[in-house]
């Protein structure tokens, strides 16, 4: 019955289409002008409710609408959102009918099922040519990093994508989807207020948290030697211990103490170039080697809480560029300070279905679980997207 509507609807819409001539709203037209220029009363606009008259302001200069003329009636179509359209129909001068209607669409839907080969988002746009689809699909997981898929893990997906005249009117939507990533299944559901949640109604977000009471002594950089007890040193020309961690960035990034703790030594020491030692308790000490310069007004014994910038970052000593060397002792003895100042991406759960919306997402949960069984064995039915903008069924696309 559906299919029966929806054939009509475009029939409709493409005879009225075939048959009527399509024209462009001049600049410096009103609404009011417009209807006096086609001999249709005024009166029609005036009897209109505020908001209909606030959107037939909002037609722009080149905006495309079509007159049809028919032997009993004249219709005009003019668009005045992507959704709405004004229809006027014209009988006589006395006689004109106006009303705001729905822009007739096709809802198109979609299913993909893909193994990964290389790449999720590679292999989805291979097979859809659909850049939003991927963009989708990222909305869908804000909580995953799906670039780390590897081969043999899975995507499917069901989504749908509005079409007018063959146009695509809207983004592809997804509705449901499953990945799986190392055999481990991750289900993503669309609810009514446009979020996605998994199967028990938990929207999440990425958060990077530091979990140890010890922070990163600068932001903003990346490692560019870790610790190790064996390194090719490059100015040295042989193999040497690396008891620190090395963090690339630039000449002056101010230096933080990774914990409360008291300077016990500041100066100029061989390799280490201009350094600080910081006491911490629990025996560890942190040690920020080859700055430019220290902060003013610290001397040893001076204490520092965490995040007090302690100096700034420069290649002093024996160095190949700007880096802050970062080591940590415990008792006396080297240990890897990235242990200690490590960030990792944590999942947060930020709400929660309930009730009733809870248990319209379950409803959908449980409409889902065989079309993911089916969609697995048949590979799926995805939209093709044709120069950006055309969309096509797989029949479509064969006929
Ligand atoms: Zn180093």
């Amino acid at each position: 019955m559906r299919k029966i509507l929806l054939s009509f609807i475009i029939l409709l819409s493409l005879s009225t289409f075939l048959s009527a001539k399509t024209y462009h709203w001049k600049k410096g037209t009103t609404f009011l002008s417009f209807l006096r220029n086609h001999g249709i009363s005024q009166k029609l606009y005036y009897d209109l409710d505020n908001d209909d008259k606030e959107l037939l302001a909002e037609i722009r200069a080149g905006q495309s609408y079509s007159i049809k003329k028919g032997k009993r009636q004249t219709t005009i179509l003019i668009p005045t959102t992507d959704e709405l359209q004004v229809k006027i129909v014209k009988r006589s001068k006395n006689r004109s009918k106006i009303s705001l209607e729905p822009i007739p669409f096709e809802v198109l839907k979609g299913s993909i099922h893909l193994k990964v080969k290389k790449s999720v988002f590679r292999e989805l746009y291979k097979k859809t040519h659909s850049k939003s689809l991927v963009a989708s699909l990222k909305r869908a997981y804000s909580n995953k990093n799906l670039r780390k898929m590897k081969r043999g893990d899975t995507l499917t997906i069901f989504y749908e994508q509005k079409r007018r005249k063959g146009k695509a009117i809207s983004s592809p939507k997804i509705l449901a989807s499953l990945i799986t990533i190392n055999k481990k299944k991750f289900y993503s559901y669309l609810a009514n207020d446009g979020k996605y949640y998994d199967s028990l109604g938990r929207e999440y977000r990425t958060v990077k948290k530091s979990f140890t009471p010890y922070l990163r002594p600068i932001s903003r950089c990346r490692i560019s030697s870790s610790f190790t007890h064996r390194r090719f040193h490059p100015i040295l020309k042989r193999y040497k211990a690396h008891l620190g961690v090395d963090y690339a960035a630039c000449r002056g990034t101010p230096i933080k103490a990774t914990a409360n703790g008291r300077i016990v030594r500041k100066g100029r020491r061989g390799g280490y170039g201009k350094c600080i030692t910081i006491q911490h308790k629990n025996g560890l000490k942190s040690l920020y080697a080859h700055m430019s310069r220290y902060r003013k007004g610290l001397k040893v014994g001076s204490r520092v809480s965490q995040g007090t910038v302690i100096g700034y970052v420069g290649s002093t000593g024996r160095s190949t560029g700007p880096h802050l060397h970062f080591g940590m002792y415990r008792h006396g003895k080297a240990v890897n300070p990235a242990r200690y100042v490590r960030v990792r991406r944590h999942q947060e759960i930020v709400n929660r279905l309930r009730g009733k919306e809870y248990r319209k997402l379950r409803k959908k949960v449980a409409l889902y679980r065989n079309k993911f069984r089916r969609v697995t064995k048949t590979g799926g039915n995805p939209i093709f997207v044709r120069n950006g903008k055309y969309l096509l069924t797989k029949k479509e696309k064969r006929g």
